[in-house]
């Protein structure tokens, strides 16, 4: 608009020249040469001014922008992170906390010192010695309520605000390693448990050759006894060993889901068939209830055998004196292919239920070892069912028997 009305101006100017000119006996060409003149200057330098350098939008000084208040930026920014963190001042004063912390620790008033939520005096020494050295620093804190939870609180300073003149600011955050904690602790649980497992064999057959090489030593009839037991213990530990290794290939798999089809109804007509020599010599019989058409599953062939040979190896050895093992495969049309297995033994206490698929879990260490068990059979089931997405149900009534059911 502005360069519009410049022109119109120019024009104007360039026609009172030229009357002027005329005005004062000037020749007419003369004064519309003039004119003409005039107009063209004009045009040329309008046409100049166009294509001169581009023009810039004015922008604010640097020097305006770097006095702008920076803490709602720091504070938008941190709630974009899903890690508890505390702002704070030099003084100690809490200035702002991000969404993550509200949720771990509940809402804390601008302003309040950071005693008042916490007193331990690790952390206070932590925080004064940050303060104090502008050093960052961390340390290990654990808080029993409302539950149990371990922490890695660390503080560090904001190290760019005091250069621009602004307030000192300090990041207070926690990090929550609780869950890595009590993996840690169950790793190790479960190393402690597996080796105490293999010791027991071990000390055995280390007894039995120390025995064969010195008092039983021109004693052919000890010997053959001892060999049978050292058979019996080797065979334990490899069971131990098989059980142990196909527990943590299952791990390795754990997150990928099975795509194999699956028909259950042969599935359990060959484990019926290997669990055979052991359902004669315990004196059980195995009855199968096996569906006209097929059970079909997502599934992995070799995995689901385990399964269900770990559930009716158990049934046998467990149930043994209700002589009879039923096996029901259930396909009812729209609803979930079901699997049960029926025992009428003595049933299993019901606060020993919950428990049973932990590794090395046992009612009775005693008895499953003579039964040749190593505690890890339905620890297998678990996990090869929830890579299956199945569940197990189990039902048992001491004195009248236990059913194991597996649901797809
Ligand atoms: P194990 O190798 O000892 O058999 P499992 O993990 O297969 O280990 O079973 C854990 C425990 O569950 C067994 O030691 C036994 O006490 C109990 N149990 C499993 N199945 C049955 C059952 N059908 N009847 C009674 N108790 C059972």
């Amino acid at each position: 608009m502005r360069r519009i009305r410049f022109g119109v101006a120019y024009l104007l100017a360039a026609v009172l020249i030229s009357v002027a000119a005329f005005l004062s006996g000037a020749d007419p060409v003369f004064a519309v040469i003039l004119l003409v003149l005039c107009v063209l200057a004009i045009l040329v330098q309008q046409s100049d001014e166009q294509s001169g350098p581009p023009t810039v939008a004015p922008q604010e000084p640097v020097a305006d922008r770097a006095q702008e208040p920076i803490f709602p930026a720091i504070l938008s920014t941190l709630q974009a992170l899903d890690l508890p963190v505390f702002v704070i001042g030099r003084d100690g004063m809490l200035r702002g906390q991000n969404r993550s912390a509200q949720k771990a620790f509940g809402e804390l008033s601008p302003g309040q010192h950071i005693s008042a939520r916490w007193r331990s005096p690790s952390i206070l020494d932590m925080v004064r010695e940050t303060i104090a050295t502008d050093e960052p620093n961390q340390i290990e804190h654990s808080e029993r309520l409302p539950s149990e939870r371990v922490y890695i609180v660390r503080i560090a300073p904001v190290p760019l605000l005091e250069e621009r003149g602004d307030e000192a600011l300090f990041l207070l955050s926690f990090r929550d390693i609780s869950e890595l904690r009590r993996l840690d602790r169950m790793r190790s649980d479960f190393v402690a448990n597996a080796s105490h497992e293999l010791r027991t064999p071990l000390a055995s057959l280390r007894g039995f050759i120390e025995t064969m090489q010195g008092p039983a030593r021109g004693d052919p009839k000890a010997q053959e006894r001892f060999l049978a037991i050292m058979l019996d213990q080797a065979n334990r530990m490899s069971r131990l060993v098989d059980d142990l290794l196909s527990l943590s290939r299952l791990e390795l798999k754990a997150h990928l889901a099975p795509d194999q089809k699956v028909d259950l109804v042969p599935v359990i007509g060959h484990v019926r068939d290997s669990l055979a020599p052991l359902a004669k010599d315990l004196e059980v019989d195995i009855r199968l209830h096996l569906p006209e058409e097929k059970a079909e599953v997502l599934g992995d062939r070799d995995e689901l055998v385990q399964v269900f040979e770990n559930l009716i190896e158990n049934a046998c050895k467990y149930g043994q004196e209700g002589g009879v093992v039923d096996v029901y495969v259930r396909n009812p049309p729209g609803g979930p292919v079901e699997v049960s297995v029926l025992d009428f033994g003595p049933g299993i206490p019901a606060e020993h239920v919950p428990r049973l698929t932990e590794r090395f879990y046992r009612v009775s260490v005693a008895d499953s070892r003579s039964k040749k068990g190593t505690g890890l059979g339905l620890a297998i089931v678990k996990h090869i069912l929830t890579r299956h997405r199945a569940r197990l149900i189990v039902k048992s009534a001491v004195g009248v028997g236990t059913e194991f059911t597996v649901r797809f």
